[in-house]
């Protein structure tokens, strides 16, 4: 038996609460291919269900399949012209569309493949399908593996993301909630999400990824967001090699001081499996107790929690993780030793849930470690009793704005940073997608 109780973290009172949790699959996920060699690889969502179903996992959630969303609801936040493209694109019809698949970056790391306007559609589905239900009450806790493509922009694929899946949950709890609250734990920086809610105060977005000579390249901690949306960006640059302890030991504390100051009535969490040691693409050192960790501790808050998927890319290792995961948010302590499933033989050769760490060298000093951790509690310092914390002021949808919360300006000149960046308008493409966005459509 597996020694997973550590894992079921107790609540803040002291009990592991149970949770009313419900999990979103289509199984048409499983059959799409973004092409040979490429190592996104849907059917690492099919081999997960495959093996929450033959843990048992099911009977403890309420499990849904997705109502498919039209593409109106794409483009709350994403332009028209960008989702009719996706819509009508194919393989057969590239060579006429040469300087669209340009424009939208789309051909090499976001291929053109067999249905992949129907693809985005499924997961997207599962993502807005789980915040409506979050918002209707009738969860606590909704999971989507097949969600979290986090770096899709406005106008742009990105990063084996096309359809932004987490903007648009966001945008929908946003109707419900004052203030929604983006935590990413993929290895790749959060950049879509963050770039769209840059310039509100009613999302924050936090992201830990390793940062420097490495995709997409945002995520500098001197990134907070702007304007409004000063200080309700909180990125973590991590170096290669980070462990379980060093994780934790950064993760809990500024998700703490989140949860104090910004006070969120609603979660997305994107649990990215490309953390974990040995990943394809990673260079984390991450087991999965370690990964979990961060899920039962944003759980132990009791917040309304939409959970989802995202990179990955040592295909056997992402069911592994996902599934845990899930035993996790619906309490339930699971066998090491893993039950026969369809997929059974990429598990070998000890058949075990749990993956031993490897012996790589954790490049992240304690010193570094500390210092990053005590500046983003001074970001997050500004914040504190600030009016959008506090008082429900913002009203959702009384213009082209995603409002803010509050009328105070928590913007304090003397606290920024000199070497702060502002990352000027023009640049940051969609970066003010948040301002066009209508929370209330
Ligand atoms: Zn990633």
């Amino acid at each position: 038996m597996a020694d997973v109780s550590s894992n079921s973290l107790p609540d803040t009172t002291g009990a592991v609460q149970r949770r009313r949790v419900a999990y979103f699959y289509d199984n048409e996920i499983g059959n799409y291919h973004y092409g040979q060699g490429h190592p996104m690889k849907p059917h690492r969502v099919r081999m997960t269900h495959n093996l929450i179903v033959n843990y048992g996992l099911y009977k403890m959630m309420e499990v849904f399949r997705p109502k498919p969303v039209s593409a109106a609801q794409m483009t709350r936040f994403h332009s028209d012209d960008y989702i009719n493209f996706l819509r009508t694109i194919t393989q057969d019809n590239m060579n006429e569309h040469i300087r669209q698949l340009q424009r939208f970056n789309v051909g090499e790391d976001c291929p053109v493949f067999d249905g992949l306007y129907e693809f985005c559609q499924l997961y997207t589905s599962g993502s807005i399908g789980g915040a409506v239900r979050l918002n209707q009450g009738l969860s606590d806790i909704v999971i989507n593996w097949s969600g979290g493509l986090h770096h899709a922009k406005k106008s742009e694929a990105s990063g084996f993301c096309y359809v932004n899946d987490c903007v648009l949950a966001i945008l929908e709890l946003l109707k419900q909630h004052q203030r929604v609250l983006y935590i990413d734990i993929d290895i790749h920086h959060g950049d879509g999400v963050e770039e769209a809610f840059y310039s509100t105060n009613r999302v924050m977005t936090a992201s830990f990824h390793k940062f420097g000579d490495y995709f997409p390249g945002t995520g500098d901690v001197r990134d907070v967001g702007y304007g409004a949306g000063a200080n309700h960006a909180i990125n973590f640059p991590l170096h290669d090699g980070m462990d379980d302890v060093a994780y934790r030991k950064v993760f809990r504390p500024v998700i703490a001081k989140i949860m104090e100051n910004f006070r969120p009535g609603a979660v997305v969490m994107q649990c990215g499996a490309d953390s974990l040691s040995g990943d394809r693409l990673g260079v984390f050192n991450l087991s999965l107790k370690g990964h979990a960790d961060c899920v039962a501790y944003v759980r132990s808050f009791g917040t309304p929690m939409l959970v989802l998927g995202g990179g990955g890319y040592t295909l056997r290792n992402v069911p592994r993780c996902w599934t845990y995961e899930t035993s996790v948010l619906v309490g339930a302590d699971i066998d090491d030793c893993m039950p026969y499933n369809d997929y059974f033989m990429y598990f070998g050769p000890d058949f075990r849930m749990h993956l031993p760490v490897s012996n790589m060298e954790n490049l992240n000093t304690p010193e570094y470690l500390e210092k990053k951790t005590e500046r983003l509690l001074e970001v997050l310092r500004n914040i504190e009793g600030a009016p959008g914390a506090q008082i429900n002021t913002g009203q959702p949808g009384t213009g082209p704005n995603v409002p803010t919360a509050g009328d105070g300006d928590d913007e304090d000149e003397d606290m920024r940073d000199p070497d702060e960046r502002h990352i000027p308008e023009g640049k940051r493409g969609g970066g003010d997608a948040g301002l066009e966005m209508d929370v209330d459509s």
